[in-house]
Order: structure tokens, then C-alpha cells, then sequence
């Protein structure tokens, strides 16, 4: 299992992720949006290592959750920021106040992530967006958490799921983009691979790392 201190790791894993991987999110957004999906995530991600610095970690993992969650949302404007920021509230709120992460709940946390998405950005699988990474993402998890019937921890959960999201991630190329930004491009954005799904697919794997 997890505690906060291992989550709040995690982010920080994911913040370093985030920034070797800037040019590249950048690069994939110039050519479907506006070129800001790497500079965005960084802002945000170094935004949430302050907020641990200064805050300190939190008791629970759902409250170091939460507090990337607000970070998120106040500090990155466009879609991705409120969107990741909703995904992080929500499973933020699946957690609740449990001490310990488990599979399972790590399963359970990533479904409401997923949920949270969904509501608010409206996006199905299909659409060309991060859902297209974090919906078959969520399903490995779930199959591994059952599966493996309390054999597999949290870090093999999210490699699962990482896995799941980087060949989500790629399905998005031969799509046409009907949400965001990359709507506007229509039949121009085919061939070229969804910024938010590819952050979605590095976001997990760099959370595995430290879980
Ligand atoms: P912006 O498009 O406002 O510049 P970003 O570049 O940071 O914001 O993020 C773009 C990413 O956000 C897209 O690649 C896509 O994955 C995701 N996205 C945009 N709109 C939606 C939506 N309605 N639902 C889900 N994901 C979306
Ligand atoms: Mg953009
Ligand atoms: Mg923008």
C-alpha cells in the first residue's frame, strides 16, 4: 500500500516528468492547438511541488490529492487544467480519508478520475482527448486490481494502466478531433497524436515510479 508521503512522491515524480517531457507536449499541441499543453502542465505540476513544500504533506492520500486538485485548477487556465484538476478532486473523493492506498483503491480512484473527465469535458473514447488515454487506462486497472485478487500493489496498477495509456494514446492519431482546440482542425489534425492523451499516459507512468 501507499500513505500520503509515498502520493506526494509521486507528484513529485510527476512534476519531473512533466518537464523533460515539455518540448514534446508542447510540439504535439502546435501542430492540432496552440502549443501550451507542455508549458501548462509544467506550470501546474511545478505549482504543486511548492504547494507540498510549503503545506507539507497532508495526512491522508486523498488530501495530498486534493491539494494538487485546487493547485491545478488555480494555477492552470485552458482545458487541461481544470480538466486534470477535476480528475485529481475526483479521485481525491473516491479515497476519502483512508491512510493507506491499495490497489483496489487506486482502481477506484482512477474510474472517478476518469468520470470526472467525462463530465466535464463532455469527451467520449473516440473524440481524439485524454479520455482516449484514461478510459483504457482505467479499464487495465480495474482487470489487474481484480484479477490479481490482492497480489498486485499500487505501482503495478498504475503500470498497467500507463501501458493501457500509452496505447490509448496513440490510437489518437488516425482520429478526427471533436473536443477542444483540435476540433477546429477537423481532417488537419489526423495523423498527429492528442497532446492531453500522451500527458495522460506519461502522467501515469511517472506516478508508478514512486508508488
Ligand atoms: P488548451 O487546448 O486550452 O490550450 P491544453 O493545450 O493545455 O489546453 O490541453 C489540450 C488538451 O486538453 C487536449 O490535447 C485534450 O486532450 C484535452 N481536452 C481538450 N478539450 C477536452 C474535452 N472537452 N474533454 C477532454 N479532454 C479535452
Ligand atoms: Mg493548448
Ligand atoms: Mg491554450
Amino acid at each position: 500500500t501507499c500513505g500520503a508521503t509515498e502520493v506526494a512522491a509521486a507528484l513529485r515524480a510527476a512534476a519531473e516528468a512533466v518537464t523533460e517531457h515539455r518540448d514534446e507536449l508542447v510540439e504535439l499541441d502546435r501542430v492540432i492547438g496552440d502549443a501550451d499543453h507542455g508549458e501548462n502542465l509544467e506550470r501546474g505540476f511545478a505549482a504543486i511541488v511548492s504547494a507540498l513544500d510549503t503545506t507539507g504533506i497532508a495526512a491522508t492520500p486523498g488530501a495530498v490529492l486534493k491539494l494538487a486538485a485546487t493547485t491545478l485548477i488555480s494555477k492552470v487556465g485552458g482545458a487541461a487544467g481544470p480538466l486534470y484538476g477535476t480528475a485529481f478532486l475526483r479521485a481525491a473523493t473516491a479515497l476519502g480519508d483512508h491512510a493507506e492506498l491499495d490497489a483496489a483503491g487506486t482502481a477506484e480512484a482512477l474510474r472517478a478520475a476518469l468520470d470526472g473527465v467525462r463530465a466535464r469535458g463532455k469527451a467520449e473514447t473516440g473524440d481524439a482527448t485524454m479520455v482516449d488515454a484514461l478510459a483504457p487506462a482505467v479499464t487495465a486497472a480495474e482487470d489487474l486490481a481484480r484479477q490479481a485478487s490482492g497480489t498486485a500493489g499500487v505501482r503495478q496498477v498504475l503500470l498497467a494502466a500507463a501501458d493501457a495509456a500509452d496505447a490509448g494514446a496513440d490510437s489518437t492519431a488516425p482520429l478526427v478531433p471533436r473536443k477542444g482546440r483540435a476540433s477546429y482542425l477537423g481532417e488537419r489534425a489526423v495523423g498527429h497524436v492528442d497532446p492531453g492523451a500522451r500527458s495522460t499516459a506519461l502522467l501515469l507512468r511517472a506516478l508508478a515510479g514512486r508508488a
